[in-house]
């Protein structure tokens, strides 16, 4: 609250008497506390919309003193698009029937310029409950307003530059594999052409040709989660649920990484005893293994690797744990959004889509994926799964 001293009602014209009236006492109090505010303008108007009454805050928002503006329509401070809407009557028209107005919009000042204002308007009851008027109190918050503007154009610049990061990043991922399978195509091609009468050995041709499906399989990995994504940002990933048993499930998706895991040095090690049943997308749910799985061979080269799948507590829960690269601590909260990336692109390659698809996966399903890890010391990712729908 301001100083009530050297304040534009002027204090002593309005000296506060013996505690003998002290209904007059509030009067007075009041009076001077609408004297003395000035970053709220505080007016009233007739029933008609006229402006009865102005206070020096008023005066410093919108520029007009009391006497060129006491007796004028308040749609004065309306820029003509709302006037022409006919705004002012209509927060007329609310007070009387709720109580009650309040908007944020613009509003002009005597000479032209225009500010954000917070507007509240209220009805100004007799005590027989008759209608006398409006109270209206307007704030400026224009700083506020470019304050929250600014906020919003760093967050679309942000939201570009990522968008932009990830188009680089996605061009290149989707260029390697192609630049090797390029290369044995034309291999192939030149071999047949050279070979006498097109003969060119099976073994050559089937070498070549396992090479040119590894990357075709790349290809389509890199393009699929592509698709999943947009399909998750329009709400279109739909569960199939059916029962399924996630042990061989589970199996299968380490049988396939077998030759990967023994290419970059890595020992899989699987923990699986028992049966682990419920009601699941199979398909989702071996995506979010293969994620978890391919990562830590990615990340986690030339070290064991540790896979668990148990059920316990209603929870189906699938580990997968490394000694690899481990995680920073400040990008550890956000390793399952979108696009993100801890690593550099030049070291390793990805969209930084695979964990944010899991974590989808995993919620969709009304389960929960965490992450623990610590630098150069390896990363534990954990999916509890209900065993039935909740
Ligand atoms: P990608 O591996 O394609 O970059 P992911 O969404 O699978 O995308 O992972 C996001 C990021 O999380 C990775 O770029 C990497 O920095 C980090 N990350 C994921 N798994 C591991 C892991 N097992 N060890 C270390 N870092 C990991």
């Amino acid at each position: 609250m301001e100083d009530i001293k050297g304040c534009p009602g002027n204090a002593e014209s309005h000296a506060l008497t013996g505690p003998s009236d002290s209904k007059q006492d509030a009067a007075d109090q009041l009076r001077l506390l609408i004297e003395c505010v000035t970053d709220h303008a505080i007016l009233t108007l007739d029933l008609h919309g006229h402006v009865a009454s102005w206070n020096p805050g008023a005066e410093r928002i919108k520029g007009y003193r009391s006497e060129e503006i006491v007796g004028q329509h308040f749609s004065r401070f309306y820029p003509p698009e709302a006037v022409a809407a006919n705004k002012p009557q209509r927060g007329l028209d609310v007070a009387t029937r709720e109580g009650r107005f309040e908007e944020d919009g613009w509003r002009v000042r005597k000479d032209g310029s225009r500010f954000w204002a917070n507007v509240v308007i209220t009805a100004l009851l007799d005590e027989t409950g008759q209608l006398r008027g409006f109270g209206k109190v307007t704030r400026d918050f224009t700083a506020r307003y470019q304050a929250q503007e600014r906020r919003e154009m760093e967050r679309l610049r942000e939201a570009l530059r990522i968008r932009d990061d990830f188009l680089s990043v996605a061009s290149h991922e989707l260029r390697t594999p192609l630049t090797p399978l390029h290369l044995k195509l034309t291999a192939m091609r030149r071999a047949i052409d050279q070979a006498p009468n097109g003969a060119v050995s099976s073994e050559r041709v089937s070498r070549d040709l396992d090479v040119a499906v590894r990357q075709v399989r790349k290809l389509a990995e890199l393009v699929d989660d592509l698709l999943d994504v947009s399909r998750i940002t329009v709400g279109q990933m739909k569960l199939e649920r059916a029962p399924t048993d996630l042990t061989p499930l589970l199996r299968e998706v380490v049988a396939r990484y077998l030759p990967q895991a023994t290419q970059v040095g890595c020992s899989v090690r699987l923990d699986a005893p028992a049966p682990v049943r419920g009601d699941w997308d199979a398909r989702r749910v071996e995506q979010v293994m293969t994620n978890l799985l391919s990562n830590a061979l990615k990340y986690g080269a030339g070290k064991p690797v540790d896979v668990s799948l148990h059920a316990e507590a209603g929870m189906a829960r699938l580990t997968v744990r490394d000694e690899g690269i481990g995680i920073a601590q400040d990008a550890l909260p956000h390793v399952f959004d979108r696009f993100m990336r801890a690593v550099s692109g030049r070291n390793y390659g990805g969209l930084g889509l695979g964990l944010y698809i899991a974590h989808q996966v995993v919620t969709a399903h009304g389960g929960d994926i965490q992450v623990r890890s610590e630098l150069d010391h390896g990363s534990t990712f954990s999916v509890r799964l209900p065993l039935a729908p909740i």
